[in-house]
């Protein structure tokens, strides 16, 4: 044995390591939580295993429908995000990256909210956003038992979604109102259980304040999916209400909303393992998806799209670095476009890296054999009408993608229903004068945030596309004549020399419309090539919906043996834009061999990254002399701002702003993405790598306070420390 002690010291020192790291790595086994998981069901499902992870309250405080709980506080942003009210007052924060559409449009050139940020001092400064809505969950029931009532697998497909679909109608008829209250009935497990949901929504929703982009989205796409992470990606809006506290239109004389419930922000910082949960209304996943459906995904749907969109995102990029007014007409366009294109290809990449195929066709194999056989059949059916999809749906991924890139492809198809109106003989004027209303609305915001000069290169370049993969029979009839280049660029002009790129041709041709009018646009170039794209997917869509109808039914069954055969897991439904739990640790992650990311980021990180030449990491002169003097307010944890942290809860897009609530039930952060390494969890769970990233609120309060000096916001929420 040595005996140099300087040896013997290094070795303990080593052994010391060692077990530290065995720790980390094991931690990263132990902790994270695969689920997303009803918030009505908590009690029997989940409760006690919360508890063990260090919850301190109840499922009943989470979701109740008798007294206010936290559910009261959580609400639906608009179509896909998700929000929570930290006052009394119906303030209400969600990312920066919800807000950006309205931010944008309440932006001009003159009045840049996006690039500049926005403080309301008063109320009265509070922007009203038409169109914008929230919705409060009130209610959830199963209606399982009604919806399916004699429902058996001897019915067509078409017939039981027939029957459903009544069922369903008739119970969120009669529990909605022509006011505030709206119902709905969505389906769970591929169809095999029914849940109502009943809601309230809010209609006049005010913008009060946000950072400027180089906060709200610092880092950019280059830091989009990856940690580590230094974003302020929040917004502030309002929740108004008639003067009896009730959902109303906008109306100058509403009053802020008082909630049910508000959160109350806990800022006595975060530790390794504590426990979290995330609640919100996660968008889409297909955890159940079987190895088939699974390689199609993997080896063609994401790799196809993801080179469509790279061509549309670098003719985009050009335009917007060119023209500052581009640049603002794009930026919400852009950002929606280079999410999925990066998330599709960490997507690919996970799928790949972790063998997410072999891994359920292992799984598959032990299911056949725990179910007698019972599931072979299901899963062999599945994998041959998943072979006859793939082709259809590579050529339905290149329509989305490349024909239906081109805006003005969707802008000639708004006037399809104008011109079977203006055929029908039937139809009165007064109907037909609606449908040009309704139109006006739709263009005014189409034409707001369009350029036809950008437009134009993005054709030329998804003809192209298009062309070189769309196999013949499938193509436009345009596309097969075009042999070279040139003939690109002379079909292109051909659509470009299209009225409808002139919004004010368009609106003077509207305002003095009649039935025979619409000679004009059945002419059109653009108008003669989108219907004609139209026509192939419709042609399309008829065998993908009949093998779709077959591998619907099929999941359904597969899901439903699943549950009776793998008694040793607990399941919960797939995302569907419904609100649910998450819970699980905050907690680092080894991402890949050799690499530890800790679990949380800093103000210092913002000044390292700093760097005023690259737009995405330029920040505000305010911000930099703010964390160079650490004048931190009262938000500093050993001596610097925690801008970010990781936490393993099973999150995806619609989590977006989400509340993420410490043991307690407080606000210790907003969930804003997902961890690039781990992206692949809406098809493939694996806990070792899934982490969501989420703004710390000790940010939060300081850009408000300290850089927003947005004290009077501050004053209104409930900041506890313990
Ligand atoms: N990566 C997204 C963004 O910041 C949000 C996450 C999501 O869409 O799931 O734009």
């Amino acid at each position: 044995m040595d005996s140099n002690p300087i040896l013997n010291a290094i070795d303990i020192t080593m052994k010391k390591i060692c077990l530290l790291l065995f720790v980390i790595l094991n931690s990263n086994f132990s902790f994270a939580k695969e689920g997303m998981w009803f918030p009505q069901l908590l009690k029997e499902l989940n409760e006690s295993e919360m508890k063990s992870l260090g919850m301190q309250i109840n499922a009943e405080d989470i979701f109740n429908v008798n007294k206010s709980s936290i559910k009261d506080a959580v609400v639906q942003f608009g179509g896909g995000c998700t929000g929570e009210v930290i006052s009394d007052r119906g303030l209400l924060i969600t990312n920066h990256h919800c807000g950006f559409s309205q931010i944008q449009s309440l932006s001009t050139i003159e009045k840049n909210y996006l690039q500049n940020g926005y403080w309301s001092t008063t109320d009265a400064e509070e922007i009203p956003c038409p169109g914008l809505t929230v919705t409060f969950v009130r209610d959830i029931i199963d209606v399982s038992k009604i919806v399916l009532k004699d429902i058996n697998d001897e019915m067509t497909e078409e017939n039981r979604t027939a029957l459903i679909k009544s069922r369903a109608d008739s119970i969120e008829k009669i529990n909605s109102d022509k006011k505030s209250k709206k119902s709905f009935v969505r389906s769970f497990f591929a169809g095999n259980e029914y849940y109502l949901f009943i809601t309230e929504v809010f209609k006049d929703i005010r913008f009060v304040g946000a950072p400027p982009q180089s906060i709200g989205n610092f880092g950019g796409e280059t830091d989009n999916w990856v940690w580590p992470r230094h974003t302020g990606d929040f917004s502030l809006f309002r929740i108004y209400a008639d003067k009896n506290n009730l959902a109303a239109d906008y109306s100058k004389d509403n009053v802020p909303y008082k909630s049910l419930r508000s959160l109350e922000i806990n800022i006595s910082g975060i530790k390794e393992n504590d426990f979290a949960m995330i609640y919100g209304f996660p968008g889409r996943t297909n955890e159940y998806a079987t190895s088939s459906a699974i390689d199609i995904i993997m080896n063609q749907t994401d790799p196809n799209k993801v080179i469509i969109r790279e061509k549309r995102l670098e003719i985009w990029k050009q335009d917007m670095r060119d023209n500052d007014t581009v640049r603002l007409k794009y930026a919400a366009k852009f950002r929606t476009l280079a999410n999925y294109y990066k998330k599709w290809q960490g997507e690919a990449m996970g799928l790949k890296r972790f063998n997410a195929v072999a891994i359920k066709e292992n799984y598959e194999m032990e299911m056949i054999g725990k179910s007698g056989g019972k599931i072979k059949p299901i899963l062999d059916s599945i994998d041959l009408y998943n072979s006859q999809i793939k082709s259809l749906s590579f050529i339905s991924d290149y329509y989305s993608e490349s024909l239906y890139g081109i805006e003005l492809v969707n802008l000639a198809l708004k006037f399809v229903k104008l011109e079977n109106y203006s055929k029908t003989d039937t139809i009165s004027d007064s109907l037909l004068m609606t449908e040009v209303a309704r139109l006006k609305i739709d263009l005014i915001s189409f034409y707001k945030n369009y350029s036809a000069k950008t437009d134009k290169k993005i054709c030329g370049a998804m003809l192209k596309i298009s062309d070189q993969n769309i196999p013949a029979s499938y193509q436009p009839s345009a596309l097969i004549d075009i042999n070279s280049e040139s003939d690109i660029l002379k079909y292109t002009d051909k659509l470009y020399s299209s009225f409808l790129i002139d919004s004010s041709k368009v609106f003077l041709w509207l305002n003095n419309y009649s039935k025979k009018s619409i000679r004009k646009i059945q002419k059109d170039p653009a108008y003669i090539f989108a219907k004609e794209v139209a026509d192939i997917t419709q042609r399309m869509s008829k065998p993908m919906s009949e093998i779709n109808a077959k591998l619907n039914k099929l999941q359904r069954q597969y899901l439903a043996m699943l549950r009776s055969t793998d008694s040793s897991k607990k399941f919960y439904p797939d995302a569907n834009s419904t609100l649910r739990i998450a819970y699980g640790k905050i907690q680092s992650v080894v991402p890949a061999d050799g690499k530890y990311y800790n679990y949380f980021t800093t103000t210092d990180g913002i000044l390292e990254k700093s760097n005023s030449i690259n737009p995405e990491y330029s920040i505000p002169e305010k911000l930099a002399t703010l964390i160079k003097n650490k004048d931190y307010g009262n938000y500093a944890v050993n001596g610097t701002v925690p801008v970010a942290f990781l936490a393993s809860l099973h999150s995806t897009g619609g989590n977006s702003g989400s509340p993420v609530l410490n043991a307690k039930g407080q606000l210790i952060g907003i969930n804003f993405d997902g961890l690039w390494e781990g992206i692949m969890t809406d098809l493939y769970y694996d806990e070792k790598y899934c982490r969501n990233i989420s703004m710390d609120m000790h940010y939060f309060l300081f850009i408000v306070d300290k850089f927003g000096n947005a004290n009077r916001l501050i004053q209104e929420m409930k900041i506890v420390s313990n």
